[in-house]
């Protein structure tokens, strides 16, 4: 996405999409791939095979009202999909499906800018603010004391003292003020409440999500750049310095909703961010924790899980968890009440470029990881193959 020359977000960024993963095995496939504003794809989705699994039976996506196409055509298209996404969810298997069509359609593409472009202006002409004071990020109101302590230290110990470190590579912290999460949570049923009397449909913050709304859509643009500036940043060069934490320089900040009623759950992905902040505002539910499940390059995106890699949070309201986009997780489903949440997708153009040129091997993948690793015994142990080498 925002890896051209523009340091700030994107208009078009509201339809950034993580890239989810395979069914049930929970990573046996890359499924989609972020086109965006046409600058970049960083997932290649799957060709479609030529002769149609007849004996397939496809899902119906007739009760889909945002589709662009006929629902039939996704049911025919299912029928050329490689066998190993017949198994997957049909949400997941839509998000395919919606990847494999964008490759050929450059004009919609740029229909849908133009479209965002103005639904952003429209909103921006007519929306007026609940909390006004939430689009101003003021420390003393929005964050409690310990984040900002360690913030104004700015030392990796300092971060360490506020922060747990559960799994490698992902801190969790207690961050926004309660007050702060309930105006949120506040703003945005006011903001859909608002699109609603005004016949606007709201654009949903990445295909992965039904629910929920882009943040920057309705003018925290500023907040959290700030929010990402001033405070994610410091943190994020160190403790993300391997997957470009270090030169964040553009974000997409949106609230996603789970509950009975809406989206129960997020099948497993990974996000179009080099870094995320996700910090729950509530309200009352049970379930929906997140698992994760390690972090990964393009190349070992679908690879195999380690034991050690598993890991599951449990949200708690005001509390943020930071972890890179590229570790691999998902939101298992509700059972209870409503959990809404802020994300932060926070990305680096610098880092995006440079990766281009990158040898195969990342630092920061489990997976390449564990075959240098391998490969280096390997070598130790057969003296002959290493002089050979
Ligand atoms: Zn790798």
């Amino acid at each position: 996405m925002a890896q051209d020359a523009v340091p700030s977000n994107k208009a078009n960024s509201y339809h950034a999409n993580g890239a989810a993963l395979g069914a049930a095995s929970q990573g046996r496939h890359d499924l989609s791939s972020d086109t965006g504003d046409g600058s970049r794809q960083a997932f290649i989705a799957p060709r479609l095979l030529k002769t149609p699994n007849l004996e397939h039976n496809p899902d119906s996506y007739e009760d889909l009202k945002d589709l662009e196409y006929p629902s039939a055509m996704y049911s025919a298209m299912e029928r050329h999909l490689p066998p190993e996404f017949l198994s997957a969810s049909r949400n997941n298997k839509l998000a395919v499906l919606q990847q494999v069509l964008a490759r050929y359609r450059p004009n919609g593409e740029r229909a849908r800018i133009q479209k965002h472009r103005e639904y952003r202006e429209r909103i921006r002409g007519c929306y007026k603010p609940f909390h006004t004071e939430l689009y101003t990020l003021d420390p003393e109101r929005f964050f409690v004391q310990s984040f900002r302590d360690a913030i104004k230290d700015g030392t990796l110990e300092g971060f360490k003292r506020i922060m747990k470190e559960p799994s490698p590579g992902l801190y969790t912290f207690d961050m926004l003020q309660p007050s702060i999460c309930a105006k949120l949570l506040e703003e945005v049923e006011y903001f859909e409440r608002w699109a609603v009397e005004c016949s606007i449909k709201i654009m949903r913050p990445n295909t992965m999500n039904k629910y929920g709304a882009v943040l920057d859509d309705i003018g925290m643009e500023g907040m959290l750049d700030q929010l990402m500036s001033k405070f994610l940043s410091p943190m994020a060069s160190k403790l993300f310095n391997e997957v470009g934490g270090a030169s964040l320089d553009s974000h997409h900040g949106f609230v996603v909703e789970y509950s009975m009623d809406r989206d129960l759950e997020l099948g497993f992905h990974v996000d179009d961010s080099e870094v995320t902040l996700n910090v729950c505002l509530g309200k009352e539910f049970t379930g929906g924790d997140l698992f994760f499940r390690g972090v990964r390059c393009d190349k070992h995106v679908n690879g195999e899980v380690h034991p050690e890699e598993i890991f599951e949070y449990p949200h708690v309201p005001g509390r943020a968890i930071l972890h890179a986009g590229r570790h691999r997780h998902g939101a298992k489903a509700i059972t209870s009440g409503q959990r809404t949440n802020l994300i932060l997708w926070c990305r680096s153009s610098v880092f995006r470029e440079l990766k281009k040129y990158q040898s195969e091997f990342s630092g920061w993948c489990g997976e390449c990881h564990a075959r240098k690793k391998d490969r280096r015994r390997h070598l130790s142990a057969d003296p002959k193959r290493s002089v050979a080498n």
